[in-house]
């Protein structure tokens, strides 16, 4: 392990998901939860965005009070599908604003239950190209102003993308398609990319190392969902195409009460986050569905991020909790 300038311990990466909230009620529930995740000291919270623009306002909104009120790093996510090349320029506009310097950037998914929709005719069909956009926004602003150049090389505009450990079913690809879509996301200036929900590390180390014969360099943070609760893993299952393994569900099922379903689904994620990051995984990005108890267990149990908590292994002292133990730990 090494260190860097601030003494801090070189440790992989750790990053929640979260979404905006659908209704003003559930804002301070979302709050309690965001700051017990700060207790973990992620690297950032990525702010997911409807795909056809529809929570531009609560997304925004969540992500600029995440800027002022936390030390928390948001990554705004935002989506291009059915919208015109002006209407993204003026949300990119927006969040540059409020001081929005990351963004997760996608196409989204056309509405498949709306008839007669159309690709926007002055849209844009791909991530790659969203990505470019971003770039061309930010060098424009930076041509237009010299303080907005200093800014910009004080805090970098940073792009992240999604990748598919199996290809990405719900768009009907394969993961050969995918890799030449991630290709071309970083020929057009991402920086790095977090994949898409997966159940067995081989297919996050198979996608990493297939992608780097085709030249992609960048690093690919494995998206995990702690898998505590079956009727979740089925709604996502049904959302993105990405089957969940029977013997989990059955393990999950086989349990009638909750706390037992919880320990062992935690203990399967622990089990996958161990091996994909043995494998090179340069940290974890949790989709915690806006809730932190399951999120927590999981980083607890693979003993990562500031949440590791001193006392959390036997022997160890307080400094070297920031640490990654995941070779030594079971599952
Ligand atoms: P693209 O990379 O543009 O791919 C779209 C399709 O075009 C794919 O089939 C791809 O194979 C093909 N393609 C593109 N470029 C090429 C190329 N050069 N060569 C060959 N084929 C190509 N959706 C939301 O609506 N909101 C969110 O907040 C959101 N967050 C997400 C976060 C993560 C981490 C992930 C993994 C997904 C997220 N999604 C979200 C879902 C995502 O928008 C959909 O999965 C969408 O179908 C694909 O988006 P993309 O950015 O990968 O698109």
């Amino acid at each position: 392990m090494t260190r860097d300038g601030l003494g801090e311990v070189d440790r992989p990466t750790v990053s929640f998901e979260l979404y905006p909230p659908r209704n003003p009620d559930a804002a301070p529930k979302l709050w309690a939860t965001i700051q017990a995740l700060g207790e973990a000291r992620p690297d950032f919270v990525s702010v997911t965005y409807g795909a056809s623009g529809k929570t531009r306002d609560t997304t925004r909104g969540l992500v600029r009070r995440l800027l002022r009120e936390t030390s928390l790093n948001p990554i705004a996510h935002l989506t291009c599908v059915g919208a015109s090349r002006a209407e993204i320029t003026a949300v990119v506009e927006e969040f540059l604003d409020v001081g929005v310097r990351s963004f997760l950037a996608l196409r989204g998914d056309p509405p498949v239950h709306e008839v007669g929709w159309r690709p926007h005719p002055e849209g844009m069909g791909t991530a790659a190209e969203l990505v470019g956009l971003l770039r061309e926004i930010e060098a424009r602003r930076c041509a237009d102003s010299p303080a907005q150049q200093v800014r910009a090389t004080v805090r970098p505009l940073s792009v992240a993308v999604a990748a598919f450990p199996r290809g990405n079913a719900g768009a009907g690809s394969t993961r050969e398609q995918d890799i030449a879509a991630l290709l071309a996301k970083q020929a057009a200036g991402a920086d790095f990319a977090i994949t898409q929900v997966f159940y067995d590390a081989a297919s996050y180390l198979e996608l990493v190392a297939l992608a780097r014969d085709a030249g992609v360099t960048i690093p690919i943070i494995p998206g995990i969902i702690p898998a505590t609760d079956p009727a979740r893993l089925l709604r996502v299952e049904a959302l993105t195409g990405v089957p969940v393994p029977r013997d989990l569900l059955a393990l999950l099922t086989s349990f009638d009460d909750e706390p037992s379903r919880h320990r062992a689904g935690i203990r399967a994620s622990v089990e996958l986050v161990n091996r994909v990051l043995d494998g090179g995984a340069p940290g974890v990005h949790v989709y915690t569905f806006n809730t932190h108890h399951a999120a927590l267990d999981l980083l607890e149990g693979a003993h990562l991020g500031g949440g590791a908590r001193p006392g959390s292994r036997p022997g160890q002292p307080a400094a070297d909790h920031g640490i990654v133990h995941h070779q030594s730990q079971g599952a």
